[in-house]
């Protein structure tokens, strides 16, 4: 590369972190972690391929972000407190300007959460950029998939839809203003880690909405061995899509929109009033249905059973 992998490294991706428990950083042949006692360590890996999981033309900024938010999502979900990251980046050629840009998006979400860059790999090859995270949650704390129970009420964070939106104004290319709140939505959402921390021993399952709402209510009914009921009234749709969008399409982007990095979580109703009163500080959080037996998610609209298909929404009469 004409800049020179380790120039690269060394000029980019090797900043110095505050955090003292990084016995070693970059620049050694692996990083030295040091994780408290008492504590496991959560581990997360997420790829974005140009073309596939980004448009071409995202702006750097927005690459590093989300290559990053991916994966603290995920550990939001287990209730873990983000600590370090590595970075394996695949470039077609050593671009500063590019590479300025994409540390400056990564490194100020990472700055947020108080998560040190601890290692990776460059490589040259189509863009890929792939991050691990690790996070630390006090033993046997963490959120799993499979806890929910029959009677949990089922809950959402947030806005879902709205980043599915502005992946849709940005597909249709009608180049959107770049500070576009649904457009920023999609290229800039913060993980939800203030709520996952605060789920911790209070929700029975939690995970992250990644691939739509609905199809991931039913990963965590399957993980768990229940079913549920999807209560479509209640589905929460926020302002700024409720004033852009058609009806109809405001549900389909909730159910089925993905990049929300919203969290989905179930609590056992004896305490679900006194939780919802808490997490209602931390951001939205909105009940939309209950665990049930049997399999599968049933959705209900106003007490009526209504098929919905994820993907095609036309039967909604
Ligand atoms: P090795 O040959 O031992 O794998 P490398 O030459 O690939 O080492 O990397 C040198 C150092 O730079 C290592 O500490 C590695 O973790 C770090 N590193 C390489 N690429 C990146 C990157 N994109 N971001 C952060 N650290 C990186
Ligand atoms: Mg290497």
């Amino acid at each position: 590369m004409a800049l020179g992998e380790f120039e690269l490294i060394d000029r980019y991706f090797s900043r110095t972190s505050a955090r003292g428990d990084v016995v070693l950083g970059v620049g050694d042949d692996a990083a030295l972690l040091d994780v408290p006692a008492g504590r496991e360590l959560v581990a997360a890996v997420d790829t974005l391929v140009e073309g596939r999981h980004f448009l071409p033309d995202t702006p750097p900024e927005s690459v590093g972000h989300q290559a990053l938010a991916v994966n603290l999502s995920d550990l939001a979900a287990m209730g873990a407190e983000p600590a370090w990251a590595l970075l394996s980046l695949s470039l077609p050629r050593p671009d500063a300007q590019w590479l300025e840009r994409f540390a400056a998006g990564l490194y100020a979400l990472a700055d947020r959460h108080r998560v040190a860059l601890v290692g990776g790999d460059t490589v040259r090859g189509p863009l890929v950029v792939t991050v691990t995270a690790l996070g630390l949650v006090e033993r046997g704390q963490a959120l799993r998939r499979d806890g929910a129970g029959v009677g949990d009420l089922v809950y959402v964070s947030g806005w879902p839809g709205e980043a599915a939106a502005g992946l849709e104004l940005l597909k249709r290319g009608i180049g959107p203003d770049p500070g576009d709140a649904l457009v920023r939505r999609f290229r800039y959402a913060d993980p939800r880690l203030a709520l996952g921390r605060a789920l911790r021993g209070v929700a029975s399952a939690a995970m992250d909405v990644s691939d739509g709402l609905l199809g991931d209510l039913g990963k965590l009914c399957a993980a768990s061995g229940v079913g549920a009921q999807l209560d479509l009234e209640r589905l929460p749709v926020s302002p700024e899509l409720a004033r852009r969008q058609p009806p109809g399409d405001c549900e389909r982007l909730v159910l089925a929109g993905g990049d929300d990095y919203e969290l989905l979580f179930t609590l056992p109703e004896a305490r679900a009033a006194a939780a919802e009163l808490a997490l209602a500080s931390i951001c939205p959080v909105r009940r939309i249905g209950r665990i049930e037996s049997g399999a599968g998610v049933r959705c209900v609209r106003d007490g009526t059973a209504v098929q919905v298909e994820p993907g095609g929404y036309d039967h909604f009469a």
